[in-house]
């Protein structure tokens, strides 16, 4: 095999390798970011459902106080009855008192509405925060697994930029700049010909090309797709 060309099948499986790594790295900082993201709306979650029960504890403070009024206030009407002297003052109070009773009513309705509020919301915010501390829990484990992998990768990584590094230092440097140049460009900058058929771009060597390819000593590229191409009996 032409000189240089083990190494360079041997650097490509490498950059491979390399790549993976590289961007199974490059997307952690995506996937922390969702675990942020699902973090802020489980708070944001038991937080409105606090809110919720906070709400209806308020409305039934202020209809207590309304219904404390009234009561004051029927009672109050009910100590005036005797000393009403006209019929039109009368009729002006029991009016009065009515409206008072009617209040008190609608005060204690509003408690009782906020009661179940409050029921129905405390349950459901003890259900969020359940859910959410399990959610926790687990975005805790997924975040710790991330910190694992990307230690475990950048190690992974540095290996591959070192063993790179040793590779290419074999590989002659006209052809290592080739390589280089080509894997710009594609992620792969050798192609293997099986049957005739780059494996790079799969379009057909043309037959004096695979003659050469097969009999000489010197690096050809697909026409095609430009990649270094690796004879058919070459190792592997
Ligand atoms: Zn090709």
């Amino acid at each position: 095999m032409l000189e240089g060309l083990a190494q360079l099948i041997e650097l490509q499986e490498i950059d491979v390798a390399l790549g993976t790594a590289e961007s199974e790295l490059a997307k952690l900082p995506e996937a922390r970011g969702a675990c942020a993201a699902r973090r802020e709306s489980a708070a944001e979650r038991t937080a409105e459902a606090k809110t919720a029960v906070a709400g209806a504890e308020g409305r039934q403070r202020t209809a207590e106080t309304a219904l404390q009024d009234q009561e004051a206030l029927l009672a109050k009407l009910e100590n005036q009855q005797h000393q009403v002297k006209s019929n039109d003052a009368y009729t002006a109070l029991l009016r009065e008192m009515e409206e008072a009773k009617e209040a008190i009513s609608a005060a204690e309705t509003q408690i009782l509405e906020a009661m179940e509020t409050i029921e129905s919301a405390s349950s459901a915010t003890a259900a969020v925060e359940i859910e959410v501390a399990a959610l926790l829990e687990h975005l805790g484990a997924e975040e710790q697994a991330f910190d694992v992998r990307e230690k475990e990768l950048a190690t992974r990584a540095e290996t591959f930029r070192s063993e790179r590094q040793t590779v290419q230092d074999r590989v002659p440097p006209e052809l290592a700049i080739q390589y280089e140049r080509i894997a710009k460009r594609c992620t792969t900058a050798l192609a293997r010909v099986v049957k005739e058929i780059c494996q790079g771009c799969r379009m057909n060597i043309p037959p004096q090309l695979y003659i050469e390819l097969m009999n000489t000593e010197q690096v050809h590229v697909c026409p095609n797709c430009r990649r270094i191409l690796i004879p058919e009996s070459s190792g592997n």
